[in-house]
């Protein structure tokens, strides 16, 4: 088992939160020779290179992961079949490919068909982030003491897996492998419906009319505030999510309407034990959540609020 991983030369496709955040954990630990950042605006590439995350940086993605041993991609889900395709031909052999998407069918269904056999492609999934975006968003604390699942297609080489999974472990995370479609559930829930909440929420609130509008933001702390945080969230990367984990998202979306519709009628019919009931039941999630140490953001210069 690699202690700790060495990429003679990387590529990183997309530098924003995630990317740029392990790009850091890869300096900070001296875990890479070289690395090229590949991002559509000239901006986000000078900002990588002021910020030293980059050695080279280039806004063509074939070009950036020539001689690559490692390719990141790490755009919003919805830019990775073009991506693929692009840098399929350019792929040296032995390399590895992997990604940080937030979903995992549809990456495989994307990628998988542009990699080379003589590549190894490990799709990951990092389970942290905040809602901040860009290079400058990064540090390289994100991932500390938090989950990074992966999903590898069968026959994937051990060897390939366990680089990714080293990779991740000196950024800090522990590691699971899963199916991909089991991963995507998984998320549904956690991850994907409360953001679809957290969205329409701070639209209702925001659609009120102008008196009401003013008093949300005065009275936010009273539980408005921990939505709109996450309502903050980069719009591409979520509109990417919702449409690439289409059917898992509905299959919640459809349980947690039935339950919301519960609460209604309990509500409506004067049903105190049963709320009481519901809300202890969930009380109880809470604290498991915190024994578990899954409750808050490690970011020394600005805590998570949560
Ligand atoms: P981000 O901060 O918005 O950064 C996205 C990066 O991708 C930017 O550097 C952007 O630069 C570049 N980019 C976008 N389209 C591109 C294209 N077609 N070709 C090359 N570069 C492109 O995004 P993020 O939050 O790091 O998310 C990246 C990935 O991580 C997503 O797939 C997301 O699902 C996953 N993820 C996010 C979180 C989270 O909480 N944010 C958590 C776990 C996983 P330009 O605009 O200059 O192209």
């Amino acid at each position: 088992m690699a202690d700790t991983p060495f990429f003679e030369r990387v590529a990183l496709i997309g530098i924003g939160l995630i990317g740029s955040s392990l790009v850091r954990v890869m300096r900070r630990d001296g875990l890479a020779g070289h690395i090229t950042v590949c991002a559509r605006k000239a901006k986000t590439l000078a900002l990588a290179q002021e910020l030293g995350l980059a050695d080279h940086v280039t806004d063509d993605p074939l070009a950036a992961v020539a001689d690559a041993d490692l390719v990141v991609l790490a755009t919003p889900i919805g830019a990775y079949a073009a991506i693929a395709e692009a840098i399929g031909p350019g792929l040296k052999p032995g390399a590895i490919v992997t990604d940080v998407g937030s979903t995992k069918v549809s990456v495989i269904r994307h990628v998988a068909p542009h990699i080379p056999d003589s590549v190894h492609f490990v799709p990951a999934h990092p389970i942290a982030g905040t809602e901040h975006s860009g290079p400058e968003a990064g540090f390289d604390s994100l991932f500390e003491g938090r989950w990074c699942i992966l999903t590898p297609p069968p026959g994937t080489e051990p060897r390939a897996v366990e680089a990714v999974a080293a990779l991740w472990r000196s950024a800090g995370s522990m590691i699971e492998e899963m199916d991909p479609a089991h991963h995507d559930q998984v998320l549904a829930i956690t991850s994907h419906l409360p953001h679809l909440i957290a969205y329409t929420i701070v639209g209702t609130a925001n659609d009120l009319g102008d008196h009401l509008q003013k008093e949300v933001i005065k009275f936010s702390a009273a539980g408005f505030r921990d939505f709109t945080r996450i309502a903050a969230s980069d719009p591409v990367m979520w509109r990417d999510v919702f449409l690439e984990n289409k059917e898992a998202v509905l299959e919640v979306l459809g349980r947690f309407t039935e339950d919301l519709t519960a609460m209604q009628r309990a509500i409506r019919r004067g049903e105190g034990e049963t709320l009481e009931q519901s809300f202890t039941r969930t009380r109880a999630i809470r604290r498991d959540i915190i024994e578990a140490h899954q409750a808050g953001t490690f970011k020394p210069a600005e805590p998570d609020e949560d």
